[in-house]
């Protein structure tokens, strides 16, 4: 189990301190979870709603949880007390179901807004056109119990580093835009959430706010 908080330590040491770690410690055990916990980092994401559950239970009650896969309307209920962040809002009926539960509960929460940008046609996400219609509709700002804070979104799975850069150079262009024309004075839209382990260097060279790595820290 060493060997976890050695790559925690390296990926620490390459990254800036104002680029947030979050560790995907979806598919682990708890004993390596625990490892990567005792090396003193707090932030861990799964992507099932279920997993995070089962984990969030039996491990320190410090630990903050984000949801970075697709969530369902009738798990919303289950995370809204206490999630930490939600990078994979995808529909305006999932932020309108996390803000009347964030609501129920008396608390914000803190959300996302997952795009495409890998050339595979992935499942969930808003494609460009999606994204622009739905904040130009102005829907979103009436959801008071959720902050949009930003955009998340994953590359191609390729080796090739020019069109990984490609997707995270558009999504950091649509990420300007938006925040210049619908989020110009609030403080709340500033994460990028793109970069995982095979490409959070390329991720971080083109605006990443936060990386979300699991194999490059556990395997
Ligand atoms: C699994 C997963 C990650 C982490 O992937 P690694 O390649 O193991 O670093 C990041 N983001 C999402 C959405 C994932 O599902």
């Amino acid at each position: 189990m060493n060997h976890i908080s050695e790559n925690i330590k390296q990926i620490k040491k390459n990254i800036n301190c104002d680029i947030q770690l979050i560790i995907v410690s979806k598919n682990r055990t708890l004993l390596e979870i625990e490892a990567a916990y005792d090396s003193g980092h707090k932030v861990f994401a799964e992507n099932r709603v279920q997993a995070l559950l089962e984990r969030k239970e039996v491990l320190p009650s410090d630990i903050q949880w984000h949801l970075i896969g697709h969530l369902q309307t009738n798990k919303v209920k289950l995370i809204a007390p206490f999630i930490s962040m939600v990078h994979s809002v995808d529909s305006y009926k999932i932020a309108e179901e996390l803000n009347k539960y964030a609501m129920l509960n008396n608390r914000k929460i803190n959300c996302l807004l997952q795009i495409k940008i890998a050339e595979e046609e992935t499942k969930f996400g808003f494609h460009t056109d999606e994204v622009l219609d739905l904040l130009e509709s102005k829907q979103l700002t009436q959801l008071s119990c959720i902050k949009i804070c930003g955009l998340m979104g994953m590359a191609s799975n390729t080796d090739k580093t020019y069109k990984i850069k490609d997707e995270f150079q558009k999504i950091k262009l649509l990420f300007n835009e938006i925040k210049d024309k619908y989020f110009k004075n609030e403080s709340n839209f500033k994460e990028l959430s793109i970069g995982m382990s095979n490409d959070y260097k390329i991720a971080i060279e083109n605006g990443s706010t936060m990386i979300r790595i699991g194999s490059a820290i556990f395997d």
